[in-house]
């Protein structure tokens, strides 16, 4: 008999789940060229991509990296506030 109480996937969740209550729910990829600075400081050119996950009943975080050795997963907020504090100074060097 199928569980009725078992919690659905949400709309932005591209998974096909085994295990809905263990598995995090995670959007599609949405991927940008970029070009950032290794741990040695050489300018790379790579291609990072943002994913939203989820697991049910705790807080939602958005990773955005190469999948190798550039990342951040931040929470929400943390990446709302990062954006924001970005797209603020960028604009420090067009003055
Ligand atoms: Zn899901």
């Amino acid at each position: 008999m199928e569980n009725l109480t078992r919690p659905l996937c949400p709309s932005w969740c591209s998974v096909a789940h085994g295990d809905v209550e263990s598995e995090p729910h995670q959007s599609a990829g949405f991927e940008v060229p970029v070009v950032h600075r290794d741990s040695s400081s050489r300018a790379i050119a790579s291609v990072f991509v943002l994913v939203l996950s989820k697991k049910d009943g705790e807080p939602a975080f958005a990773y955005f990296g190469d999948g190798e050795s550039a990342m951040l997963e931040l929470g929400l907020d943390s990446a709302r506030a990062s954006l924001a504090l970005i797209a603020a100074h960028l604009d420090l060097l067009e003055q």
